[in-house]
């Protein structure tokens, strides 16, 4: 059986842990060219040694998402290395958890600036690529909070509202050029990300965790394998789609 991304190239961004590594193996495993990047060097480069120990191709360029001349920079290194760009999974992103009035504008700044505009960065340079080598498809990380609002949640929710609604229009302007571009939603995630609020309140995550009708967090590798599918021809008529990677959770708010 061929492999779901044989001889296909492309680049993650957030790719030095949590879902952005699982879906640098993933794909790899499956015979995709990875360009892993992330602003972290040292968790890009394991994420590499990660691929390459299950048997895949991967390199890493550091890119730091906010930065339109960096973003232009890794889709040209991607094309100057493999000739072209055949997908791109948008996955880098930042999560603040305060009330509104309480946010202080540079956090709020810098969540826009990663969840959004490093979004609208990435895909106008890998649509621009895309075109030229007649297609691709493009999956970006967007949340379930991208279509529920959550407590606490003004900067991150504003953020992931806005890249569901920036995937679909996107999808509908390129969807008779052989671009697909679609998002996935996943519920809370056992990553870095929350690690932290997982220690600090552990009363708040287990009412979370009640609250998923598996009653669990969602691993790395299951949003990554979402994304994965996505990518590949399996979903050759899916574009400007939201896939939740939640458990349950939405249907049952
Ligand atoms: P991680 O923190 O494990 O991974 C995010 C990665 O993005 C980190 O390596 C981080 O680097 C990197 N990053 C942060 N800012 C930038 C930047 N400006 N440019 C490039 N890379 C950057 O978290 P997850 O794997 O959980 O998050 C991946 C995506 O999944 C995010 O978009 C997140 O919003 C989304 N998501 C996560 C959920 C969860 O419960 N975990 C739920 C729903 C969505 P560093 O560590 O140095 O900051």
């Amino acid at each position: 059986m061929p492999k779901l991304l044989e001889g296909k190239a492309g680049l993650i961004t957030g790719a030095a842990s949590g879902i952005g590594r699982a879906g640098a193996i993933a794909f790899a495993t499956e015979g995709a060219k990875v360009i892993v990047s992330d602003i972290n060097q040292a968790g890009g480069e394991e994420t590499v040694r990660l691929v390459r120990e299950a048997g895949g191709e991967a390199q890493f360029f550091k890119c730091d998402v906010t930065d339109e001349a960096q973003v232009k920079n890794l889709i040209n290194y991607v094309v100057s290395k493999y000739g072209k760009l055949d997908w791109a999974f948008n996955n880098a992103g930042i999560s603040i958890t305060v009330a509104l009035a309480d946010t202080k504008t540079e956090d709020w700044d810098l969540v826009i600036k990663t969840n959004l505009y490093g979004y609208y960065y990435c895909m106008k340079y890998e649509i621009g690529a895309m075109l030229k080598t007649g297609g691709g498809a493009i999956v970006n990380t967007g949340s379930d909070a991208g279509v529920v609002s959550t407590p606490y949640g003004a900067a991150y929710g504003t953020s992931k509202f806005a890249i569901t609604g920036l995937t679909q229009c996107a999808a509908l302007d390129y969807a008779r050029m052989g671009i697909r571009i679609n998002s996935i939603g996943p519920g809370i995630t056992d990553t870095a990300m929350i690690s932290a609020f997982k220690e600090s309140s552990p009363e708040i995550m287990q009412a979370i965790l009640d609250s998923v009708p598996t009653g669990r967090m969602g691993r790395a590798e299951e949003a990554a394998n979402a994304a994965l599918f996505l990518l590949s021809d399996m979903a050759s008529h899916i574009t400007a789609t939201h896939l939740l990677v939640d458990g349950g959770q939405f249907a049952k708010l």
